[in-house]
Formats: structure tokens, sequence, C-alpha cells
């Protein structure tokens, strides 16, 4: 096979299943017997609107979302679903809680601060992000308590959603489908594609459509969720291939028997992991409590720091690419996505193991 040669331990973009890899390159051929590239279609095809439909479905079924909710395939990364979803839901007089666990969290504070008010409800700040604060007091009376589902860059997730009678704002970018999720506890999800379901370039939210057309201000029409409610996600061109790649790899998903088979799945994986990095005295994990470690994204550190750049040589060597610490954490960090075999996590171990 021409893909996964190597063990992919890169965060992102994007981390897909080798046989979603093939069929995406074959469409890019020829899409379906159209004599057409998956790249030359109009968006306003049968075979395009079909695959639209699909890629909902899927989201619904996979995730249980139920017609409470709208599903949507948008452009402009989680980054712009920072200041959308507060745009969207909270007005000038009302605030919002926040809860504080790493960087893309902080941008989605500042970008809030923009519409309305924002309070800060706990951060974990303090620990360079190294934990998920716990038993988080929460007020009543928000509009919404936004939270990053999982850390990307930090190696830390929350393992149990908070309580609160406000509906949870969700950033999952790094763990959309990695997990069941109480359904009933989220008023928006987002996650930009790029980790866990396809290529950069489409952005997923999922929206309570409840909870919209409350806000005084006007919005500029492509910022208004309703706007790509009522047109399905086409009332402009949206990427037809990253959105066709992320059907299929919710396809994937699906076939190896859905959210649940993920979740048990990616623990066991991430178990291999953390208990060689127990285990093993040359290395320790750099996330502060075992409750806060990330399945998805496995931050270590060398005990002796000269050992840092032997390790990384000796990982490229055993084909184990991308597993260099982000710079403000530094060490290591294997992102270790639904796709993510194990075969690839135990090659890391092994490489562990023999250093
Ligand atoms: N939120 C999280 C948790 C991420 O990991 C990332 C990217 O790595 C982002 C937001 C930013 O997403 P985008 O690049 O789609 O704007």
């Amino acid at each position: 096979a021409p893909y996964m040669k190597k063990h992919n331990f890169f965060a992102g973009p994007a981390i897909l299943p080798a046989p979603v890899l093939e069929q995406a390159a074959a469409a890019v051929s020829d899409f379906e017997g159209m004599g057409l590239s998956i790249l030359e279609i109009s968006h306003r095809s049968p075979q395009f609107v079909a695959v639209l439909n699909e890629a909902e479905a899927l989201v619904r079924e996979l995730l249980g979302v139920s017609d409470d909710f709208a599903v949507l395939f948008l452009t402009g990364g989680a980054s712009s679903q920072f200041f959308v979803s507060a745009m969207n839901l909270l007005n000038e007089d009302q605030t919002a809680g926040y809860i504080d666990t790493g960087a893309w969290s902080a941008k989605a504070i500042k970008e809030a601060k923009n519409f309305g008010g924002v309070n800060v409800l706990a951060s974990s700040k303090d620990g360079n992000y190294n934990y998920i604060p716990e038993n988080i007091e929460i007020p009543s009376g928000l509009q919404y308590v936004h939270l990053t589902a999982n850390n990307t860059i930090f190696g830390t997730q929350f393992a149990e959603f908070p309580e609160t009678d406000a509906p949870l704002v969700a950033d999952m970018s790094s763990e959309i489908f990695s997990r069941r999720l109480p359904m009933e506890k989220f008023g928006l999800i987002y996650a930009g594609a790029q980790k866990n379901m396809g290529p950069a370039g489409v952005t997923l939210a999922i929206v309570r459509k409840d909870l919209l057309g409350k806000v005084k201000r006007t919005l500029p029409t492509m910022l208004d969720y309703r706007t790509h409610i009522a047109k399905q996600s086409s009332f402009n061109t949206p990427p037809v291939f990253p959105i066709y790649v992320s059907m299929l790899t919710m396809r994937w998903v699906k076939a190896q028997g859905g959210v649940e088979a993920m979740e048990k799945h990616n623990a066991d994986k991430a178990q291999l992991l953390y208990d060689e990095i127990d285990r093993n005295p040359k290395f320790r994990g750099t996330v502060a409590n075992k409750a806060s470690r990330s399945l998805m994204n496995v931050t270590f550190e060398p005990v002796d720091e000269a050992d840092a750049q032997p390790f990384l040589d000796a990982c490229e060597a055993a084909g184990c690419v991308g597993v260099k610490g982000h710079r403000s954490v530094g060490g290591f960090r294997a992102s270790i996505y639904n796709s993510m075999p194990k075969s690839s996590v135990q090659a890391l171990v092994d490489v562990m193991k023999s250093f």
C-alpha cells in the first residue's frame, strides 16, 4: 500500500485511515464513474448532495444526535467558531462561563469577550495547563459554559463533562468521534476536521436549534448558523473534498463498530503507551494527574534532558514520526487519534523499551 509507510504521531493535519486515503485518491481520479474528479464536480450535483446527506446522517448516527440539533459543515476552522459561537449565542448584557485549560481555550475566551460577559470559571494556567480543574463551581444563570474537551497541545482531556444547568459549548477538534457523548448536555459542539475527521478545510458544528435567533445584534449572513441550517451547508460553495473525505472517515468509524468501539480502541492504545511511560525510568508523563490524561495526545518527557534528541532520532529510525512535543510544553507528544493502529503505538513503545 502506498500509504501509512510511517507511524504518524503528528498532532495534525490530518491523520486518516489508510483505506480512506485510498478511496479519496481514487475519487480524485474519477468520482463514482462520472468521468470527473471529485475536485471538479458541482456542489449542486446529485452525487455531492448525496455525500452531504450521508455525512450528516453519519454524524447523527455515530454521536446519537437528535433532530433538536442541526449538523453543519462550515469553513473557517475551529478558530472561527471561537467567535461565531459567541456571536450567535451570547448577548452583550449576558454572561457565559469559560473553562481555561489551554492555549485554544484562551483564544476562545479572548474572542468571546468581544460579544458579552465572560466568567472564567476555572483555569489550569498556573500549572502550564498540565491538569483539568476538578469540582468547578458553576453559578446558575450563565448563557452557556465553554470548554475545550481535549487539549491537543498539553495532552489533557475532560474525562467527565462538568455538571451545569447551562448548555455546554465544546471545542472537540482533537477528539471528535473518539468517544460516546452525553448529547443532552451540549448546546454546541464544534470541531476542525483535521485530526479525527478529515482534511483541513471543513469544520463540523452541531448546534441546538432552540438556542439560535435570540441575540439582539445583527449577524453577518455567513456567520449566522441559521443561514447554513436553511441552506443545508450549501449557502455558498462548501469544501467538497474535505466533506467527502470526512464522510469516508465516518463510514470507516461506523465499520469499526462506531464510536463505542473507537472509545475502547483508544483507551486500549493510550494505556499501552502510558503504561510504558510510567514503567520506563527514562521517561515521565507531563500531565500532573492520571485522571487528566488525554487518550488522544500523549505528552511525556525525558527524565534526563540529554536523552531528548537521541530519543527523537531513535523514533525516526524506527519510522515513528512527529513525536517532538509542542514548543510550549517541550518533551514529546504522541498523537494517537482514532485511525492510529495499535501496532503503531506498539512500535513507539518498542523504541522506548530498547532506548
Ligand atoms: N481547537 C483545538 C483543540 C485544536 O487542537 C485546534 C488546532 O489544532 C484548534 C482549535 C484550531 O483549529 P483550526 O486550525 O481548525 O482553526
